[in-house]
């Protein structure tokens, strides 16, 4: 099936619309962008992305991203002819998104106070470069790719690097990231090493590193891959994808993300909204974005000062004087897990059109709640990093608080696998943790 499909900004005052092959991630008047298609998909096609998890040697249907390659076509190529397939779209051989989906884990529903056929955790973890970013990062691959660029560049908490670096090694093109000194898990720091990506150390947070990458991207040419980008969000509507296919496209209740820059929960939004208006599903699950009580800002605005999507016009004077008292007082995000370590949501306008579009909420968990789900999520067999632990904690505490009910179906994204061994080992060493198994001699 061929579509095509066009940039569009996303502010209702300006709606500047732009061919898809532009490399910038705004339009002129400094607004974000949407990827937009022009055709509705059949949802006939619902039986052929099943067809296809019985993939032969397709790697585009062996790919948990390009399985669902028809319902993000920007790359406007005809999706059946397996030469165009392989001359445009960038994949590692069909391994991203391959072994993600949703899963039943008893002990991690028995810990959230939920009936345990209800709850399901999707560990994206399990991707190759071992995070959820490997979803968007093959679909910005690919327009990179489609552009013909030579470098990519980004700044990262870590697994961005790690999987920016993963495609761009398989691309054999030029990776360079941005990163806060000492404030990354060393299993991510390995990676983008290994990949061969040039890291540049920054000398302070995310936020700060996040700024010297794009202002490099805009003065060195080179192509920015941070969720910012349009083209990340396309690839990452493929979880919520995943988890519907398998829940036989019967929306759950709620889908729930840990909030770093709001990639995830921006592109949770989109896909729901347009899956509901194709008719490809009958009622929007809730968001729920979980935040940590350390690096706060999304529930801050949302719940403290009620900033909301309106209609496409949310009140950007709300989010300088929250930034400007943040910089008065030299408040500064901190947690212990780092990838949602941010001050700066950059995605913060799309998720609160993904909010509102969904009914959705914002809490925020301790860390210490975070390394408790974390390390029950162990129990069932499963691994994640502590920021995933955010997803099953905010479940637990949205049941407590009445808000989800025990028997609603929830779907819990564990967005990457652990990558800072330090924290259990010191998590079990400590007695007083609550599901700590202290070693014996
Ligand atoms: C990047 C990342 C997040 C934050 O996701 P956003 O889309 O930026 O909100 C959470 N968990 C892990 C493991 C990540 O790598």
């Amino acid at each position: 099936m061929q579509t095509s499909a066009r940039l569009k900004c996303i502010d209702a005052r300006c709606g500047l619309e732009y061919p898809i092959k532009t490399a910038s991630v705004h339009c002129k008047n400094g607004h974000f962008l949407d990827v937009l298609y022009d055709d509705a998909p059949d949802d006939s096609l619902k039986e052929t992305f099943l067809h296809r998890r019985d993939h032969g040697s397709s790697i585009f249907d062996e790919s948990g991203v390009w399985r669902f390659r028809e319902l993000i076509n920007f790359a406007q190529i005809d999706t059946e002819d397996a030469d165009a397939c392989a001359r445009t779209l960038v994949s590692l051989d069909g391994a991203e998104g391959r072994q993600s989906r949703p899963y039943h884990m008893r002990r991690a529903a028995e810990f959230a106070g939920m009936n345990p056929e209800g709850l399901f955790l999707q560990p994206e973890g399990y991707n190759p470069s071992g995070s959820f970013k490997d979803n968007g990062m093959v679909t910005a691959a690919t327009h990179a790719r489609m552009l013909g660029v030579t470098k990519i560049v980004c700044a990262s908490t870590g697994n961005t690097s790690a999987s920016a670096g993963m495609f761009a090694a398989n691309e054999g093109i030029e990776c360079d990231v941005y990163i806060p000194e000492g404030m990354i898990a060393p299993g991510k720091l390995s990676q983008a090493y290994q990949f061969g990506a040039q890291i540049i150390h920054v000398d302070g947070n995310f936020d700060d590193a996040l700024k010297r990458s794009l202002d490099a991207a805009k003065t060195g040419g080179a192509y920015t891959v941070n969720s910012i980008n349009p083209f990340r969000i396309e690839g990452q509507k493929t979880i919520p994808f995943r988890a519907l296919e398998y829940l036989g496209w019967e929306a759950p209740d709620w889908i729930v993300y840990p909030g770093g820059a709001l990639g995830n929960t921006s592109s949770c939004g989109k896909a729901l909204s347009e899956l509901y208006e194709w008719g490809w599903i009958k009622k929007i699950p809730r968001i729920a974005v979980i935040n940590a009580e350390g690096a706060s800002t999304l529930s801050d605005m949302y719940n403290g000062a009620g900033l909301r999507w309106n209609a496409g016009r949310p009140d950007m004077g709300l989010i300088e004087e929250h930034y400007a008292k943040m910089d008065a007082e030299g408040r500064l995000p901190d947690t212990r897990a780092t990838a949602i370590k941010i001050g700066r949501p950059a995605n913060m306008i799309k998720a609160l059109r993904a909010l509102e579009l969904s009914n959705g909420c914002v809490i925020t968990v301790s860390d210490s709640e975070m390394l408790d789900a974390m390390s029950v999520v162990g129990l069932n067999g499963f691994d994640c990093e502590m920021a995933s632990g955010a997803s099953l904690a905010g479940i637990k505490k949205l049941v407590g608080d009445g808000v989800i009910s025990p028997d609603d179906t929830v779907v819990g994204i564990l967005t990457g696998r652990q990558k800072d061994p330090t924290l259990p080992v010191e998590y079990h060493e400590n007695p007083a943790n609550a599901f700590a198994r202290p070693p014996r001699s």
